[in-house]
């Protein structure tokens, strides 16, 4: 998934939870949930093409605007909850050497471990995944507007 339906989940797990050593774990184990779901993204080949890279940087500008705007409101737990969505993208950062040898031209080196688990749980990743990535922003939002203006727990 895109790193910002990661950190609006993220985000929802450290609201509805209150509780850090809930929600850490939880936050980081949504981040294999949501890359199960079919999702948008190009081709590994592709990560040397400017459009990836373009993507990245949108990405990281939802990112940031998501967490300015959890600073700006302020719900409870919001320190948490930027916590949270942080640790919900994490995972992605171990794509950073996969991306740097794509970017220099280097042959991509086969997955072991963690690596590898991250990689065959993505199924499905297209650029038609997109039309799913946006639904679940919209439900993912409507959630967190939820958590934030109604106390269930
Ligand atoms: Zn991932």
């Amino acid at each position: 998934m895109r790193a910002i339906n990661h950190a609006l989940t993220g985000a929802i797990i450290g609201l509805a939870s209150g509780n850090v050593w809930v929600a850490a774990p939880a936050a980081v184990a949504s981040h294999f949930a949501l890359d199960v779901i079919p999702h948008h993204n190009f081709k590994g080949e592709s990560m040397h093409r400017p459009i990836f890279f373009k993507v990245l940087v949108l990405d990281f500008i939802f990112c940031m605007v998501f967490a300015g705007l959890l600073f700006y409101w302020r719900p409870n737990d919001w320190p948490l909850a930027i916590v949270c969505a942080f640790l919900a993208v994490a995972p992605d950062f171990m794509w950073f050497p996969k991306y740097k040898r794509a970017k220099n031209g280097h042959h991509p080196v086969e997955h072991t471990g963690i690596i590898r688990f991250h990689h065959d749980i993505q199924w499905f990743q297209r650029p038609i995944g997109g039309v799913v990535e946006i639904a679940w922003f919209f439900a993912a939002s409507f959630m967190l507007y939820a958590v934030i203006h109604y106390s269930w727990f």
